[in-house]
């Protein structure tokens, strides 16, 4: 049976932003973040994740080393899955330095979660603290929140017009919850 998904961003979403590229080691949920995606799956939603970690392709850190963090946050908070882009035009590590199909607000993360789960995208949103995320719920055809806990609409770095703007995700899954 195809389940409805809460699509979400994770740096200023999950993960505190610090407005810098953190090391992994630091990198960290926010406290109230468990019980959210506790919440999104008593709805029924499926809770996956889509970031872009251009700071791969940057050379800030490695592939490898990201994955060990995602599989961590995965076990720390549940969610279902965690895609990563890595790329980014201008890196400086060459495997990485493609213009991709999966950075946001390119459709590609979402692509592949279509491809691995059975997804009502007609009822599905996206979560997320910055203007490619909200183009990217356009792009999807998703309902969009914006968080404020992030870079939020104050940074937005070209105008785009979100359905929802909340404080954090807690706002974001009262949101949801109360649409149903
Ligand atoms: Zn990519």
């Amino acid at each position: 049976m195809k389940k409805p998904v809460v699509f979400l961003d994770r740096d200023g979403v999950l993960t505190v932003e610090k407005g810098y590229i953190l090391p992994l080691e630091e990198v960290e949920c926010y406290p109230f973040v468990k019980k959210c995606i506790e919440e999104i799956h008593q709805k029924g939603y499926l809770a996956i994740v889509v970031t872009n970690q251009g700071a791969v392709a940057r050379g800030y850190f490695t592939e490898e080393k990201l994955i060990y963090l995602h599989e961590q946050i995965k076990r720390e908070i549940n969610v279902d899955a965690i895609y990563y882009c890595p790329h980014h035009k201008e890196g400086k590590v060459e495997k990485y330095a493609v213009d991709c199909n999966c950075r946001k607000p390119k459709l590609g993360m979402i692509e592949q979660a279509c491809n691995q789960f059975e997804i009502d995208m007609e009822n599905s949103y996206m979560v997320g603290d910055r203007a490619s995320d909200i183009e990217l719920g356009k792009n999807a055809g998703v309902k969009t929140i914006l968080v404020e806990s992030g870079y939020g609409s104050k940074k937005m770095e070209y105008d785009i017009q979100a359905d929802f703007t909340v404080e954090d995700l807690r706002e974001a899954v009262k949101i949801i919850e109360n649409r149903q």
